[in-house]
């Protein structure tokens, strides 16, 4: 078995739920945020000026009393009402999407982890030396734009060479910046490493030079 790194996807369903909450949330602080910056043009003024000349016309009033400051508030009224009705509208959706959602998420992640499992390495030769390579352990490679795909890392047995592959075989275009674990001290590619989680999670290789002895711990 391979090690995998990362994972598992699948969390439980409360994840999803704060995950939306979340994403709820910041939709509806946007909506606030663009409702209490709406600026009032002259049009809309003129509209608001109309309204009212016909209600003071109604009440028998003079249509010369209304105050700018009357014509001001009714369209920052109309605002707060466009903000409100956009932001009823905002929650009902949030509430009927919920579910969809989060069964969509769920199901993404388990496939997720049935894609990582079920990944077998390709053969890889070294470029180097041309001996074989160790696939040593194995990612998620997530990418918006393209299926999911699973990645693997591999180290050449003579430990002259470290890259990453696709399960597919195909050489991953990072793969050359990957630089073998070398002793810091006596420059040796020998170096043998343990892989280790700290208690934030950070993942840390121990490195341990065959050749020397020297030990060094490298965070990736
Ligand atoms: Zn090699
Ligand atoms: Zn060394």
């Amino acid at each position: 078995m391979i090690e995998i790194i990362g994972g598992p996807e699948l969390r439980n369903r409360s994840y999803y739920e704060n995950l939306y909450n979340d994403i709820c949330q910041k939709e509806l602080e946007r909506i606030k945020q663009v409702t209490d910056q709406l600026s009032i043009s002259d049009e809309e003024l003129k509209v608001a000026r109309k309204s009212l000349s016909k209600i003071y016309t109604e009440q028998g009033k003079k249509d010369t009393d209304i105050t700018y400051s009357e014509v001001l508030n009714l369209c920052q009224f109309t605002n707060f009402l466009t903000g409100l009705v956009w932001k009823q509208c905002t929650q009902k959706e949030q509430k009927e999407n919920k579910e969809i959602r989060i069964k969509e998420w769920m199901e993404r992640d388990k496939k997720r982890d049935m894609l990582i499992q079920k990944a077998r390495p390709p053969k890889v030769n070294c470029s180097t030396c041309g001996e074989r390579s160790i696939p040593k352990f194995k990612h998620l490679h997530l990418d918006l734009k393209k299926p999911d795909r699973v990645i693997f890392f591999y180290e050449c047995i003579n430990k002259c060479y470290r890259a990453f592959y696709f399960d597919n075989g195909e050489f991953y275009k990072d793969s050359k910046s990957v630089k073998p674990f070398k002793c810091s001290k006596c420059n040796s590619f020998k170096v043998d490493e343990k892989k280790t989680k700290a208690h934030d999670g950070t993942i840390y290789f121990i490195k341990e030079c065959l050749e020397c002895g020297e030990i060094e711990t490298v965070k990736i």
